[in-house]
């Protein structure tokens, strides 16, 4: 990367104080990492300049064909003064993988790490030091052209803000409960559900409307065909565990591949748990649910590691899962991942990177 050029902000912000809850997404710190791309030229004029609005022309493509893609992940305060992201090069491969599944260019995975790790490092006093608090990253590519014709952009901006959250769980991990979708879908196949993209939730609020009306703080979805496999969940992937297996829908092209799935699964692995990835239908966990069979429920996603899933709707039924209380691998997986994070525990995979 060409060197990254830093405007340091002559008007720091207070900082949120510790001890009071943050909400999630609404302080941003006092930078931002922002990179042009133009088509002929490449990536160019990397820096670091203090947090603020950004101008562009209303015909930017962005705004009118949802030319964008998007991560999130977290840096965390260790014991002392250590500061850990968690397996940033994972959320650098996706950021590609989304790219090329939306006609934006590619951006060297090194580069994104080092933006990342740059940025934290100027604004690491936001991160926040209450138990379960981080600091979140949003990384993010949108598309510029003054253009209002059909087609990849030709100029893009890439920038990562920053912002300090609090913890998912208030006291302790919650069940939540989950409204099985049967009338609208997320993604289908050769669609773009895999890649982080705004498309893709734009097109989920109707659904998340109607679960919060009725009580259900996420949507699960279901295939885009037939409506009868399991996808995941808003922001999460699912996991079952049925008669002491852990099961998780195999990626099909239209399910996001979280990286806090794919660690879940390195764990299982690893230490004997039993857990396959196939496809997984409604009728099946319907079946476990009903012999007894389905054990634990649970999201797993960045923002809150691990969530497990209380109750369950489908169509006009409701299923507590086990008795409503969090299960013992949940538990397992909940605490060990944060342990990786927070540098608690030994890190057996290398996913902890130092800033
Ligand atoms: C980001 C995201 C996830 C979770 O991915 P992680 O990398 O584990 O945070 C799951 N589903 C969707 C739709 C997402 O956007």
């Amino acid at each position: 990367m060409l060197p990254i050029r830093i405007e340091k902000n002559p008007n720091p912000k207070k900082k949120p104080e510790a001890g009071k809850p943050l909400p999630f997404g609404k302080i941003f710190t006092d930078h931002m990492f922002v990179m042009n791309y133009t088509e002929g030229k490449g990536w160019y004029d990397p820096r670091i300049v203090p947090y603020g609005k950004i101008s562009l022309d209303p015909s930017a493509m962005v705004f009118h064909y949802g030319q964008e893609m998007f991560e999130g992940l977290k840096a965390y305060h260790g014991e002392g003064d250590e500061v850990y992201l968690f397996r940033p090069d994972m959320n650098a491969r996706r950021t590609n993988a989304s790219n090329r599944r939306l006609c934006i260019p590619e951006l060297p995975e090194e580069d994104f790490i080092e933006a990342v790790r740059r940025v934290v490092e100027i604004d690491r006093d936001w991160i926040p030091t209450d138990p379960g608090t981080s600091l979140y990253i949003r990384p993010f590519i949108i598309a510029t052209d003054e253009f209002l014709g059909v087609a990849p952009s030709q100029n893009y901006l890439f920038m990562i803000i920053l912002s300090p959250s609090g913890a998912y769980y208030e006291n302790g991990l919650q069940p939540v409960g989950i409204w099985i979708e049967d009338e609208y879908v997320r993604a289908v196949r050769g669609g773009m559900g895999f890649a982080k993209t705004g498309g893709n939730y734009a097109c989920s609020l109707a659904a998340q409307e109607k679960a919060h009306e009725d009580g259900y703080s996420q949507v699960l979805w279901l295939d885009g065909v037939e409506r009868k496999y399991i996808e995941e969940v808003g922001a999460m992937n699912i996991f079952f565990k049925i008669d002491g297996t852990i099961v998780t829908p195999m990626l099909n092209g239209s399910i996001l591949p979280g990286i806090t799935r794919d660690s879940v699964l390195c764990y299982c692995r690893a230490h004997g748990i039993p857990c396959e990835e196939r496809k997984i239908s409604v009728d099946e966990l319907i079946e476990a649910q009903r012999s007894g069979k389905l054990e634990e429920v649970f999201g797993s996603g960045t923002a809150a590691v691990i969530s497990p899933v209380g109750k369950l709707r489908y169509r006009d039924e409701v299923f507590t899962i086990g008795d409503g209380s969090i299960g013992e691998t949940s538990r397992r997986l909940y605490d060990y991942i944060t342990g990786v994070q927070t540098g608690k525990v030994k890190d057996e995979f290398g996913w902890r990177f130092k800033v």
